[in-house]
């Protein structure tokens, strides 16, 4: 069971109210489309999300424009949690709807650092 699911409407979502500045975060980067900061879980040290300026709910919902920035900004910030964390691998994922695993409504792509035996799948971290 997720330990978080955010239900607010759209606009007033978590991650729209962090991309405003009214709650803080630990902001990384950020461009024109993209915001990227650290997962407040922190699965593995280094944890990041890439998330749309935009409140954007799903792969199926964000533009052409915004899918290429965020993968843009992904590949920044994956340079630099491997200079920082030296992790011998990452996985990148993104989850789509409850039913896909996703628990705040906002469009983001996990950046995670992985370790041998950090205790996940190799392909899916969260089984
Ligand atoms: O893929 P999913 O939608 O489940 O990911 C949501 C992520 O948002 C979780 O990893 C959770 O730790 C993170 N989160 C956050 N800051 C918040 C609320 C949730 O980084 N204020």
């Amino acid at each position: 069971m997720p330990m978080f699911v955010d239900h607010s409407p759209p606009g007033q979502c978590i991650f729209c109210r962090l991309v405003a500045g009214e709650i803080p975060s630990a902001k990384v980067c950020e461009d024109e489309l993209t915001v990227a900061f650290m997962d407040i879980g922190q699965v593995n040290p280094g944890h990041v999300l890439v998330a749309t300026k935009r409140h954007a709910v799903t792969l199926l919902d964000i533009t052409p424009e915004e899918a290429a920035a965020v993968l843009q900004t992904a590949q920044r910030v994956a340079r630099a949690v491997q200079a920082a964390f030296d992790p011998p691998g990452m996985t990148l994922f993104q989850a789509n709807g409850p039913v896909g695993g996703q628990t705040v409504f906002h469009f983001h792509l996990h950046v995670l650092p992985r370790h041998e035996d950090d205790g996940m799948a190799l392909a899916w971290p969260r089984k």
